[in-house]
């Protein structure tokens, strides 16, 4: 076994031996992680952070929760692993917990990560307007700045041309449409969804694409890893009316989303509407196993019933569904319920947004604090007036300055081609009090040091 005991010995190893997300573009970001306690890591060094992007916007319940551990170490004995092509009751169980929380009728598809429940969800779709005759609908419309994944469909229905152009040709068929920018955009936030300019676009484009060959819309409810870009209220409404005019189906892209980021079980019932599948990872399972599920309406399921021998859904994952992955997701729901912790992020969420604003807008970088739940975002400009994007370079320096005080935060956005303008904040929802005031604090000596 290989024993590590030393900073410098791990990430010499690290540099021979990983190659990370991103890397090299945070290349003097490297931590070693060796535990975490409730919003709280320690490196190998025994330094702690205050974990502000629960790692990667997973760690819905918090770090270091035994029953989570336990529910998986007990269904591990049990039955380590059985393939969804028969069944097993965690998956089963979890299904129906889903749907409860659904409060809708919808059928699961379970894998392994956000890209591939995105991929499964453009499967279906496909084939279900194959099915029902409509053999040229195959077009899938999405927005520019949203992340949906790092496979083929997933990175072309994503909207951010800097993470595709050395990967091209992606999978064909996928059209970008703008997304209303509550903050760079005036799109008449009191008025008929449907008379929206981004809602009229995505009219006007499967209009002139020709409804007969779109087959849906992919959208996140607030676009996360764009720049927790916020839409009007109506707006969700008007694109579900506008796919329905033209026959498309609307999948909603929950990875981060979901389970309680937005302060509802899922970022949609924010604006009341019904999708017709639901995308998910991340949180389902708090990111201690790796788990994603495509829900899908059932009356799209059931027109797959009785088809005939090879026109199934010929789409396999060999550890999607895991028990063990089940047996957690379901603990981890569960405790959330009982902990409140759907409601809790909403209040944080609302008193944190406020004293944010109220510490930082005066600040002359700081263009708009935004948010919904425990998912807000600080979008930094030179200029108030004209918005102009600050450069990543200071953006790099104000995170660096959080991480020296203990804070960890992260950037995003891609309001330009490559520019990430905006601090992202997404903290475990059961985060402290205290811990959200240290946060603030750190954020304002942060910001102040580029004045
Ligand atoms: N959709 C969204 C909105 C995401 O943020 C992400 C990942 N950050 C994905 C899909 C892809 O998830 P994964 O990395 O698990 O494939």
């Amino acid at each position: 076994m290989v024993k590590i005991n030393q900073t410098n010995e791990a990430l010499e190893k690290d540099d021979k031996y990983i190659w990370h997300s991103m890397k090299p573009y945070n290349p003097d970001a490297t931590m070693v992680i060796t535990k975490a306690e409730g919003s709280w890591i320690t490196d190998n060094e025994g330094n702690k952070y205050l974990d502000a992007m629960s790692g990667l916007w997973c760690v819905n319940i918090g770090y270091g929760r035994t029953e989570l551990a336990d529910a998986a170490y007990e269904q591990l004995k049990d039955l380590a692993y059985y393939p969804l092509t028969q069944s097993h009751l965690p998956a089963i169980k979890l299904g129906e917990k889903l749907n409860e929380i659904l409060g809708e009728e919808y059928v699961i598809f379970f894998s392994n990560s956000g890209s591939e429940a995105n991929e499964t969800a453009f499967k279906i779709v496909r084939q279900y307007h194959q099915q029902k005759g409509d053999h040229q609908r195959y077009k899938f419309i999405s927005r520019y700045r949203a992340y949906h994944g790092n496979s083929m469909g997933a990175l072309a229905a994503t909207g951010q041309a800097e993470r595709k152009y050395k990967y091209e040709p992606l999978a064909p068929g996928f059209i970008h449409v703008t997304p209303p920018d509550s903050y760079r955009s005036n799109d008449l936030p009191e008025c008929d969804p449907t008379e929206l300019e981004s809602v009229k676009e995505i009219d006007r484009v499967m209009t002139w694409e020709m409804s007969e060959t779109v087959a849906g819309v992919i959208m996140e409810p607030i676009i996360t890893g764009g720049g927790v870009i916020m839409p009007p209220d109506g707006y969700l409404t008007g694109v579900k009316e506008v796919c329905e005019k033209h026959g498309a189906l609307l999948i909603v892209d929950e990875v981060i989303c979901g389970f309680g980021r937005t302060g509802e079980p899922f970022g949609f019932m924010n604006y009341g509407v019904k999708p017709d599948i639901i995308t998910m990872a991340k949180g389902i399972t708090s990111g201690y196993l790796p788990l994603s599920a495509t829900a899908v309406r059932k009356e799209i399921y059931d027109s797959f019933k009785g088809s005939e021998q090879y026109d199934y859904l010929r789409h396999v994952n060999t550890f999607g569904g895991n028990p063990a992955s089940c047996a957690l997701a379901l603990k981890n729901l569960e405790m959330m319920e009982k902990e409140n912790l759907y409601e809790r992020s909403k209040q944080l969420g609302a008193w944190l947004k406020s004293d944010l604003i109220n510490v930082l807008q005066h600040h002359p970088y700081v263009g708009d604090v935004r948010g919904k739940g425990l998912l807000i975002g600080i979008e930094l400009v030179t200029d108030k007036e004209t918005k102009e994007p600050i450069d990543v370079s200071i953006v790099n320096k104000v995170i660096a300055s959080c991480k020296k005080r203990g804070v960890i935060i992260g950037k995003n956005g891609a309001t330009v081609a490559g520019y990430n303008n905006v601090l992202t904040i997404a903290p475990p929802l059961n985060i402290e009090e205290e811990d959200l005031t240290l946060l603030v604090q750190t954020l304002k000596e942060a910001l102040n040091e580029i004045k």
